[in-house]
């Protein structure tokens, strides 16, 4: 009896890890389907410095159109690309793609100092294109380095710091920005982030979101600020929801935000169509001016 149950329970298991296996090929497939059939979009979020108040950037974030799941968020298919490799094709738009429209709106006379975010797979790091093809992106569009802050997880150092750390160092050299995303979540040691050429972090939304009814969260976003504030960099927190995180963080030293208080991601012609009639429309209703 207990023989045939564990049968039928390693039967269950193994149908379930073809099921997976399958669903994964068929993403997979409709991933390639998606760039022919221009699938692929991306939404830009608001970075807002509420000093001035001023926009500093825009993420650049990954949406796909499915034609039958609708609106698909990364979380539901980069980590599938990112096992087939087929996450460099995609970064490689992305960038181009993030890289064109800061140039277009910059033409339009946009955006004069404000950046865009583009997030970088641990895969791009190994590959020996990587910095080729950022230097090729800026210039085939004409969008000035300084204008491009590429965010890089604590998971693209882990196991080649020395590596990721030299890349780092010669893309700063040209002007480009570095972020470090979702800060505080990862596994790299502060001796790995010091060699960083890095002078952005970007404290992880799981620590703004808890810290008002976490205690423990509070101390690492503290923790966190200060550090960025020896260190000299720049603090942004991402995820803020509330005028009571903002003002929390803001009592802390952060004055740079990124969340559904200062706007969701939005896609190109949303935000366009906004700047054409004066600016920035924050969801309270304030406008910031963006030319
Ligand atoms: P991320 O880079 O940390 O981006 C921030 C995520 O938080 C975005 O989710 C954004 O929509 C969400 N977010 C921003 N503010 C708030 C808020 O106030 N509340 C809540 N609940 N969420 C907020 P999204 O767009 O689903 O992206 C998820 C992750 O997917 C990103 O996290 C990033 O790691 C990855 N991703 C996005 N685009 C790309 C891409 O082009 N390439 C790669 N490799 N990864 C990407
Ligand atoms: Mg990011
Ligand atoms: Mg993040
Ligand atoms: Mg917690």
């Amino acid at each position: 009896r207990a023989k045939a149950d564990g049968r039928h329970r390693y039967r269950f298991h193994d149908e379930q890890v073809e099921a997976e296996v399958r669903q994964r090929v068929t993403l997979i497939e409709e991933m390639h389907e998606a760039f022919a059939e221009a699938q692929f979009e991306l939404y830009y979020q608001p970075q807002i410095d509420t000093r001035t108040p001023r926009l500093v950037g825009l993420e650049a974030l990954l949406r796909w159109n499915h034609p039958t799941r609708g609106l698909l968020s990364p979380g539901s298919f980069i980590p599938v690309a990112e096992t087939s490799g087929f996450v460099l094709e995609i970064e490689a738009w992305v960038l181009r793609q993030a890289c064109q429209q800061m140039s277009a709106w910059r033409a339009q006379g946009f955006l004069g100092s404000a950046t865009v975010g583009v997030n970088l797979s641990p895969l791009q790091f190994k590959t020996a294109e990587f910095e080729a093809n950022i230097l090729a992106a800026l210039s085939d569009t004409g969008l000035p380095p300084r204008c491009l802050e590429l965010e890089i997880t604590e998971r693209s150092v882990a196991g080649r710091p020395e590596t990721v750390a030299r890349l780092v160092e010669r893309l700063t050299a040209k002007g480009i920005g570095f972020s470090i995303d979702d800060f505080g979540t990862g596994y790299s040691s502060l001796q790995y982030l010091k060699k960083l050429a890095v002078k952005k972090i970007k404290v992880a939304q799981g620590f703004v979101s808890d810290m008002m009814a976490d205690p423990g969260d509070a101390s690492i976003v503290r923790a966190i600020i200060s550090l960025g504030q020896e260190l000299g960099y720049q603090v942004i927190a991402e995820g803020v929801e509330s005028e009571e995180q903002r003002d929390f963080l803001q009592d802390k030293g952060c004055f740079l935000f990124q969340g559904f208080l200062f706007g969701k991601p939005q896609p190109v012609s949303a935000l366009t169509e906004q700047f054409r009639k004066g600016g920035l429309v924050l969801p309270d209703g304030r406008v910031i001016p963006v030319s």
